[in-house]
């Protein structure tokens, strides 16, 4: 089978890979020089869009209307936009060996790509109840949600269990994105997670509060503390029932699952140097392997603000990552260099009519603040978080430092006085 090289090659077509195939035409990249390898169908697009409008009754999302990069208000890139720009968009294409010794990838169908400078943008695969051996875990309608293969079987559930049950295994984002839209569909929905509230990585239990009191509102069923340990099916092999741990059967005729991800690291185990569960890289997105770069779900980097080596699996990072990325190559062979990576970390989700924003870091003392109330109209709220407020901590967005003996914007008291930083102050105010 005939081989085919190129300059630069974008292993993975997701998000990543299209944000990163931009950078390239904005840097200049000459026809011909640059491939994306992807085992999707179909060109980068925004990948969020799959557990949200694309699974809407109404106002649904379809492709060509998603393609990167129109989720951060960019240029859509439709397929024919790789064209023009001379890309080689290799789909349907799965790598199944990667040599970075020899610089060569394999695709399941046996071509072989040669490549100069690889940016590995793989992202991550869905974990399944059957790695952990749940009984019954392979019947028919156990749903997860990857790619847009995977969003098109659930459209097509949806349609055909019209009125029916769906359980979702799961309280992470995706759980309760994808329980909202089911729900929008006219699904009798539970949700069932084994910890005391929903997105426990992310939300206090105030936050967590107003969702499930919202989402109960909305004739969701929450069914925490306990786990999905098998699966009861008809003569078809579809699923029927849910067994829950703690004695609970519960009928079903959909069954979702979103209890996280792995990043798809596998094809370079041994070749390059991994950390946190993914592939380690510096702030420039380079790998352990000269010539190979790491970018989205799958690099583990350094967060600077944070002084920590760490993986992000959200859209923004992917995003900035690969374009971070692609400038760094295109500096280099220009013998410049480019500052550091810098990031912020930045997640969102969108469920029912409701939409949140997180930025920074979720360690330490947390102040809720605003009308969490799920069945006030005027719900809003935030809550922001406290870490080593002995030092500087930000009380309506001015900095204090109890050093400094700066005072209270509330209540005046000098960060010296003797009621600053005590239980009562703390209780009325925000100084803490
Ligand atoms: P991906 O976008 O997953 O792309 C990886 C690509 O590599 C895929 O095309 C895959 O097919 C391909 N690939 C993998 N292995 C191979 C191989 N061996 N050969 C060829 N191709 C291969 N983040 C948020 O911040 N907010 C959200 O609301 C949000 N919603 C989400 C909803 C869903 C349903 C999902 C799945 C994720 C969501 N995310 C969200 C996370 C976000 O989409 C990911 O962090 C982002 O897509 C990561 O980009 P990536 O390019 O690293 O990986």
């Amino acid at each position: 089978m005939a081989e085919k090289a190129f300059k630069y090659v974008i292993l993975g077509g997701g998000v990543a890979a299209g944000y990163a195939a931009r950078e390239f035409a904005n840097q200049g990249v000459n026809p011909g020089e640059l491939a994306i390898l992807s085992k999707e169908a179909v060109a980068p697009y925004e990948r969020p869009a799959l557990s949200k409008a694309y699974l809407f009754p109404e106002g649904t999302a379809r492709l060509p209307g998603f393609h990167v990069c129109v989720g951060s208000g960019g240029e859509r890139l439709l397929p024919e936009w790789y064209t023009e720009k001379g890309i080689s968009l290799i789909l349907n294409t799965e790598v199944v060996k990667a040599d970075l010794a020899s610089k060569t990838l394999t695709s399941a169908a046996g071509e072989t790509f040669k490549y100069q400078i690889l940016i590995i943008a793989t992202g991550s695969t869905t974990i399944r109840l059957s790695d952990f051996g749940v009984q019954g875990a392979d019947a028919k309608n156990i749903f997860y949600l990857r790619e847009i293969d995977d969003a098109d079987k659930l459209v097509e559930v949806i349609k055909a269990k019209k009125n029916g049950k769906a359980l979702v295994v799961g309280g992470g984002y995706i759980g309760l994105e994808l329980s909202a839209a089911l729900r929008i569909n006219n699904i009798d929905v539970s949700m069932v997670y084994p910890e005391p509230w929903c997105m426990p990585r992310l939300f206090t239990a105030d936050l967590a509060g107003f969702y499930e009191g919202y989402y109960a509102n909305k004739g969701i069923k929450i069914i925490k503390g306990t786990v999905a340990t098998g699966f009861g099916t008809n003569e078809n092999g579809e699923v029927t029932d849910v067994k829950l741990k703690d004695g609970r059967v519960m009928e079903a005729d959909i069954v979702v699952v979103g209890v996280g991800g792995r990043p798809l690291t596998k094809l370079f185990k041994g070749q390059v140097e991994e950390e946190k569960g993914g592939i380690k890289t510096d702030g420039f997105f380079k790998t352990s392997v000269p010539d190979v770069y790491a970018v989205g779900d799958v690099a583990t980097f350094p967060m600077k603000l944070y002084n920590e080596m760490r993986r992000v699996e959200h859209v923004d990072h992917a995003r900035k990552s690969a374009e971070q990325a692609v400038k760094a190559i295109f500096t280099s062979e220009q013998g410049n260099s480019i500052e550091e990576y810098d990031y912020l970390p930045y997640f969102y989700s969108r469920a029912f009519d409701l939409s949140w924003q997180f930025y920074g870091d979720n360690v330490g003392d947390s102040v809720f603040f605003g009308d969490g109330n799920p069945t006030s109209p005027t719900h809003k709220f935030g809550s922001y978080w406290i870490k080593d407020w002995e030092g500087r901590w930000c009380i309506f967005g001015e900095w204090y430092s109890r050093r400094k003996q700066g005072n209270c914007q509330s209540c005046k008291g000098s960060a010296s006085s003797p009621q600053f930083g005590s239980a009562s102050h703390r209780g009325r105010h925000l100084c803490l």
